[in-house]
């Protein structure tokens, strides 16, 4: 099978693992997300993910509003290392070898984030799971999922949503809105399009780091995308 896309970086937000529970972890919901990433693992494709912690605890929400903002997003965190057990839990009840790494070390949990441990993970067809975002407070896991994308070399960023791509509008509010198909990284910036905080968008930029924004819950639809299908919208470099 001809493959559009050989190496790639899955962003899974912690609200992705939610499904239509309003906190937590949803098992049927992580089962079926882990059964569209074997299928694109069983292709051969070099798969790294990295989990957000949205449905746990955010640093910015309400709930932490009277916090010191860098504990609350050290709890940030620590949430998507929960999600990341979680994640690799269920892979590897489909069959699927997985490692995690953490970029705040717990040695007893999970690897620490080594990126030529990655890199070896990776070659030997395991899937890999960066959780603890970026390590750093003040950042969002779109953020890590765009630097750790750049580290392991992925060809796209496959930002998992609950929507199929992104509108000029919001869909639900407005019955009239239009999808993009393609759409480059300014655009999205000074259109303040909700795809990724604007620190990851630069950051994607900078590096020409092509993004698809898709919706997780179509079943097939990232082995659409690996396969050279268009689902979902693309932000890249403009062409045009
Ligand atoms: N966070 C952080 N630094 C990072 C990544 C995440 O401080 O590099 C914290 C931040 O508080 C964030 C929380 O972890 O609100 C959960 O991550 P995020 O909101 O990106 O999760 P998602 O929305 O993808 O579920």
């Amino acid at each position: 099978m001809e493959l559009k896309y050989k190496r790639v970086l899955l962003k899974l937000s912690g609200e992705a693992l939610m499904g239509e529970s309003g906190y937590g972890i949803d098992v049927d919901t992580v089962n079926f997300i882990a059964r569209e990433i074997k299928e694109v693992q069983e292709l051969g494709v070099k798969v790294g993910i990295v989990v957000g912690g949205g449905n746990i605890f955010r640093g910015v929400s309400e709930a932490s509003k009277s916090m010191d903002r860098v504990t609350a997003d050290y709890m940030g965190m620590l949430a998507t290392v929960i999600n990341a057990l979680a994640l690799q839990d269920a892979l590897e009840n489909h069959g699927c070898a997985t490692r995690v790494q953490t970029s705040i070390e717990m040695r007893q949990i999970a690897e620490p984030f080594i990126r030529r441990r990655a890199m070896r993970h990776l070659e030997k067809d395991r899937v890999v799971i960066f959780a603890a975002g970026t390590g750093n407070p003040y950042f969002t896991t779109d953020t890590a999922a765009t630097l750790r994308s750049s580290e392991m070399n992925a060809e796209v960023v496959l930002k998992a949503t609950k929507v199929d791509g992104i509108y000029d509008s919001d869909p639900k509010k407005n019955p009239c809105a239009v999808k993009y198909e393609s759409i480059n990284y300014l655009q999205v910036l000074n259109e303040g399009l909700k795809v990724m905080d604007s620190t990851a968008i630069s950051m994607c930029m900078d590096n020409a780091m092509p993004i698809i924004v898709f919706n997780i819950y179509g079943k097939g639809n990232m082995k659409k995308i690996i396969t050279g299908e268009k689902i979902g919208t693309i932000v890249e470099v403009d062409n045009a």
